[in-house]
């Protein structure tokens, strides 16, 4: 046998995220397509989904998934022989992260494992990934590319941002014009009255969730309120604090048309929606937005004016936070549990934010700071220090992206805790999620140029932080991976 052969590399060098803890052993095991898996209860469905993935098939116990007690949520031990690949965890969680470290070393190394010994769990509970598919529509099959590539590398959260400006996503039972009007913006740099966009149907948004599931990973909806709202007026412009006209926006920005606070017709369908919403989407969390609402509207209607006259509100800001505190109400009326972005902290230090609203930091890490300090969970995704990811990886007028720069040392080098944290904030601190907003995405494949790298390095920060320069180190590592799955990625300078 020829010196170098690929199998000569160690599982220590494959291996991204970084385990918290990695053996190297001698030898590897060679994967095919007749080895066998096995698994000891409640790890049938994972060795089913093993046997998907892996091309191999369920029996014997060439690939054993073996459950023990006591272990962490998402802890697993893996174990690489010359004769046998065994996982042990004490969660279904556990035996999936155990499994994609499984299949990483055969997808990055022609299917032989090199033999060590792992024992690794994750830093963080929430490791997300946010996709922006009202601005670009992005299909069913490039989204569940997205979760799987993902969830290869421990992230399990997929923020689906659903409704705004630019248009409406979730089918709404009983409010046709959200089809009719809402889905669908009129593209203004055609002249031949040609349309973009549509509502998501039922069956895919199931099929999305199912794909995510198997992975692990939950599906989080947002419905934008109280700003980014103009595809909805559009729909039902009684909705709005003028009447309208208003239009599905086909130009990038903030706009002042916003819900009507002293609108009981408003309310009565987000009341409707969000039930409809809850019950489509299984899992325990409904994003309602709350970012960039300007309040001009809000001064200048009567009706807004007498709500907070009876409400007994002192500001427009006060009159947001009591209709962050409404929605917040329809969400835990229907079992689930709210976030929002930081603007919802605005105007509510005298009246207060149901406790168990998440507060998701993306204006820098203040939001955060001050979201941990009142007692709020806490999700970082400060635009200031590499979450977002539709911004450029340098700084450069011939790299693609929008308003910002998100370099690849900023990702590498990221904590959600930082140190501006006491230890009681950094206990609020869930973790954090990389967003990629597509206002300047026109096909998957852009996307996939700015999700990645980043989107790896920042899995590796929320799973078992490194220094930059070790993360960095790994790239080349991370291109092959990219390779392997068939993603176009970054492969500039790194800044
Ligand atoms: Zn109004």
């Amino acid at each position: 046998m020829a010196m170098n052969t690929p199998h000569t590399l160690r599982a220590s060098d494959l291996l991204f995220p970084t385990p918290v803890s990695i053996e190297d052993r001698d030898g590897s095991y060679r994967l095919h397509s007749t080895t066998t898996i096995a698994a000891s209860p409640p790890f049938e469905e994972t060795a089913d989904t093993a046997a998907a993935l892996l091309g191999c098939k369920r029996g014997g116990e060439d690939i054993l998934f073996k459950h023990i007690e006591g272990l962490d949520d998402e802890e697993y031990r893996l174990s690489i022989s010359t004769v046998q690949v065994v996982i042990t965890a004490s969660t279904t969680r556990g035996a999936f992260h155990g499994l994609s470290a499984v299949r990483k070393l055969a997808l990055i190394n022609d299917n032989i494992l090199p033999a060590c010994r792992v024992c690794d769990k994750p830093a963080f509970v929430w490791r997300g990934f946010m996709l922006d598919c009202v601005r670009h529509f992005f299909s069913v099959d490039f989204i569940k590319k997205l979760i799987d590539a993902a969830s290869l590398f421990g992230l399990n959260r997929f923020h689906w941002h659903l409704t705004d400006d630019q248009g409406w996503r979730i089918p709404i039972d009983g409010w046709p014009k959200i089809e009719e009007i809402a889905s669908r913006r009129s593209e203004l740099q055609y002249n031949d009255g040609r349309t973009y966009g549509r509502l998501y149907t039922k069956e895919e948004i199931c099929e999305v969730q199912a794909y995510a599931h198997k992975r692990q990973m939950i599906v989080i909806p947002e419905v934008e309120t109280p700003g980014h709202v103009s595809a909805l007026l559009a729909a039902y412009p009684e909705f709005g604090c003028t009447g309208g006209p208003y239009e599905v926006q086909d130009r990038w920005g903030i706009f002042n048309e916003v819900l009507c606070a002293g609108n009981d017709a408003m309310l009565a369908f987000f009341e409707d929606a969000i039930a409809q919403v809850a019950t489509l989407f299984s899992d325990p969390y409904i994003h309602i937005g709350g970012d960039e609402c300007p309040q001009s509207a809000w001064e200048a209607c009567p009706k807004c004016q007498a709500r907070m006259k009876a409400e007994g509100l002192t500001g427009e800001h006060q009159l947001q936070s009591w209709l962050t505190s409404q929605i917040c109400a329809m969400v835990h009326k229907n079992g689930k549990r709210p976030i929002g972005w930081d603007e919802v902290l605005d105007g509510t230090e005298e009246m207060g934010l149901p406790d168990d609203l998440i507060v998701q930091s993306w204006q820098g890490i203040q939001g955060g700071l001050e979201a941990s300090r009142r007692g709020h969970q806490v999700i970082m995704s400060p635009n200031t220090v590499g979450c977002y990811l539709d911004y450029r990886h340098r700084d450069s007028a011939e790299e693609m992206g929008n308003l910002g720069v998100s370099t690849l040392r900023q990702v590498a080098s990221f904590t959600a805790t930082p140190p501006q944290m006491d230890e009681q904030a950094k206990s609020m601190v869930l973790g954090a999620q990389g967003n990629l907003w597509s206002e300047r995405v026109l096909s998957a494949r852009q996307a996939e140029y700015l999700l990645f790298p980043r989107l790896q390095l920042l899995a590796q920060q929320l799973w078992n932080p490194r220094e930059a320069d070790e993360n960095l180190n790994r790239i080349e590592l991370l291109t092959k991976y990219c390779e392997k799955l068939d993603i176009h990625c970054y492969r500039g300078a790194v800044e």
